[in-house]
């Protein structure tokens, strides 16, 4: 056997130009010890934004935590479902993106469209409050929750902080939206990169901005150096613009090799992402039998009926209230 298999041979070969969306590019930089990925999405952040016509500060919000779902998640080598979730007293009260593995996305909002008016910048449309990541593998041994205060911060600086004290893993990540108006019409657009700084040695790992905490009494305060390879690729993954991110002429291998040319990107098999949402009538049905016989009784509409809109994609079902009862 002297052929090395396909998934073995290294293989270098020039840059593509070809932009597909609704992929996840994996990709590492070896000389620095990083590893990371880039996204791209189209019609699936499009179609999702689109079914709920959120206006356009929320769109761009909900747009950038789809993306920092898909990173994350599509990082994970998991089954089952990650979720992102905030609960806070801004404009979005509430804000949820599931990725089912390995490749489904849905997201919603809560917003209240009476305080539109009084944002002016984005941050603010949090507000105070927290963001929950959290790994659901269907039963509760693998569940596993990580939770950051959001203060105002934004969804970048919130995954920073939830990497710092829950991985403890060197991570940036960069999100971006924006709304591409053409002659076709008006598409939403997101991209997003993620790079995390994965040396062999742990040692190597220590971050400058980690709080070392209070010395024990009679030591010096350790200073915490922090490593010269993930300076390097904290301040190359700073230069990549929004633009760049939602340019759907530029390429994510393209876009790889602006940022790490000179220390050389390998990138991985790429995996797709797409819009599809769980929800089906026998699943909320089983949860309409969650309720006691009077908590559906108020559910009943003036048809007679009790009528469901799925939160993520707005699809509305009836259900006769004669169906759940028993005898
Ligand atoms: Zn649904």
């Amino acid at each position: 056997m002297s052929d090395p298999t396909p998934s073995q041979a290294p293989v270098i070969r020039l840059v593509s130009d070809h932009s597909p969306d609704d992929v996840v590019l994996p990709f590492s930089v070896e000389p620095l010890d990083v590893r990371g990925r880039v996204v791209r999405l189209g019609p699936s952040v499009d179609h999702i934004l689109g079914q709920h016509k959120y206006p356009p500060p929320v769109a761009r919000l909900v747009g950038e935590a789809a993306v920092l779902t898909v990173l994350l998640g599509t990082s994970l080598k998991m089954e089952g479902r990650f979720q992102l979730q905030t609960r806070s007293d801004g404009l979005i009260g509430m804000l949820v993106v599931d990725f089912d593995a390995p490749d489904r996305l849905r997201a919603f909002a809560r917003y209240d469209p009476d305080r539109l008016a009084e944002i002016d910048a984005e941050t603010e449309l949090l507000g105070k409050g927290h963001l929950a990541f959290t790994i659901d593998q269907g039963n509760e041994m693998s569940r596993y929750q990580g939770v950051v205060a959001l203060e105002g911060q934004g969804l970048e600086e919130a995954a920073h902080q939830y990497f710092r004290q829950s991985e403890q893993i060197p991570t940036r990540v960069r999100l971006a939206v924006a709304e591409s108006v053409t002659g076709a019409g008006a598409n939403w657009r997101a991209g997003g990169l993620m790079v995390q700084f994965l040396p062999s040695s742990p040692e190597r790992q220590r971050q400058a901005d980690l709080d070392p905490g209070t010395p024990p009494p009679g030591t010096a305060a350790q200073v915490q150096e922090e490593d010269d390879a993930w300076r390097e690729a904290k301040s190359l993954a700073a230069t990549i613009e929004d633009h760049e991110l939602v340019d759907p002429t530029l390429s994510s291998e393209r876009l790889l090799y602006r940022l790490f040319h000179e220390r050389g990107v390998k990138v991985f098999e790429p995996q797709g992402v797409r819009d599809s949402c769980r929800c089906s009538s026998e699943g909320i049905t089983n949860m309409l039998k969650g309720f006691s016989p009077q908590e559906r009784h108020d559910m009943i509409g003036d048809n007679g009926k009790i009528g469901v809109t799925c939160e993520f994609c707005s699809t509305f079902r009836e259900f006769d209230p004669k169906d759940f009862d028993e005898g």
